[in-house]
């Protein structure tokens, strides 16, 4: 794995342009197959979703293989298996998936399940829904063979407890611990085809019950083989408002580069919340020939490049007024 500091002493002006959004549409080199996703976590992400691309397997399958290294992985404390529990100390997935035809699937609020991402695949693939919630999901995965276990680890625990000290609640600032860090996914395939993930335990020390953007269509998650694909990741509620990521693929049919649309995105987010300046937002986003782009409102945002050459955790640029 390469970081964006490691890539830049290595060379490769052409990656760490594009993540500078230094680059022209014109100028980005046009490859496939390619995956992106969100945060450090993408990287290991990436590298899974990457075997299968490689092996001309489908965007489909990569992305919902990819995303699944972080729901796995308990140091992970934003995704799947150690997630930081809501207020009451319960672990709360959401999570969907949507291919090249426009299929989705989805589930919210679902718990006791490693991989939320696998079971919203079975729901696009094997009902006639989208979405399935809470105790219905849960027994629609049963039935599928996932398997329950508990998914609050020791040291999510001792995260929740301490925070039961003074049991504030802040989705994010730029001064403590990120409490949200989905992972969300775009791939494109050897065949030119797109498909993207998502899947998160949410915003930690949520209520009860809350269910944020990530297992939205339209918001976290959107894919138009036609015109390209976006996704999100950041405080939900945000995103849910301004619909993300289809107003995003809907720039980009309307011919703004990836990095432009993800921009506006965020412009949107600001225009029309007045403290916008107390969440963290950012987009990403690939058009069907695989130039890509990303924006976010603070400067934390990272996201994660796979093209077969390297793989990359580059720095999104961010709002500066
Ligand atoms: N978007 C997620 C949510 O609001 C949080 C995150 O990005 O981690 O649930």
């Amino acid at each position: 794995m390469t970081t964006r500091r490691q890539f830049l002493v290595g060379g490769g002006a052409a990656l760490a342009a594009l993540g500078s959004g230094k680059m022209s549409l014109a100028q980005q080199p046009k490859r496939r197959p390619l995956v992106i996703s969100t945060w450090n976590h993408g990287l290991a992400s990436n590298e899974r979703a990457w075997e299968i691309l490689s092996q001309k397997g489908k965007a489909i399958d990569a992305v919902e293989a990819g995303v699944q290294v972080a729901e796995g992985d308990p140091k992970v404390s934003s995704v799947g298996y150690g997630g930081w529990p809501d207020r009451e100390g319960n672990v709360t997935l959401d999570s969907c998936i949507m291919d090249e035809t426009g299929n989705a699937g989805s589930v919210a609020f679902l718990q006791n399940f490693k991989h939320p991402v696998a079971v919203a695949r079975k729901v696009m693939d094997e009902t006639p829904h989208v979405m399935l919630v809470g105790e219905g999901a849960r027994r629609f995965a049963l039935e599928k063979g996932f398997k329950e276990e508990d998914l609050l680890t020791a040291d999510s625990r001792a995260e929740w407890k301490k925070w039961l000290k003074n049991a504030e609640y802040k989705p994010w600032t730029p001064t403590t611990n990120p409490t949200h860090d989905t992972i969300s996914m775009l791939a494109l395939d050897q065949a030119g085809d797109l498909s993207g993930s998502c899947t998160t335990s949410g915003l930690a020390f949520k209520m009860h019950g809350r269910v944020g953007d990530s297992p939205i269509i339209g918001a976290a998650l959107f894919v138009d083989n036609e015109v390209g694909a976006a996704c999100a990741t950041g405080v939900g509620e945000e995103v849910m408002k301004t619909v993300g990521s289809f107003l995003i693929v809907e720039l980009m049919r309307q011919g703004m580069s990836p990095t432009d649309a993800c921009r506006e995105g965020v412009n949107r987010i600001i225009r029309k919340n007045p403290k916008w300046r107390e969440v963290q937002v950012g987009y990403l986003a690939m058009d069907r020939h695989g130039q890509v782009g990303a924006f976010a409102i603070h400067p934390d945002f990272q996201y994660a490049v796979h093209d077969g050459n390297e793989n990359l955790l580059i720095d999104a640029e961010f709002y500066t007024g």
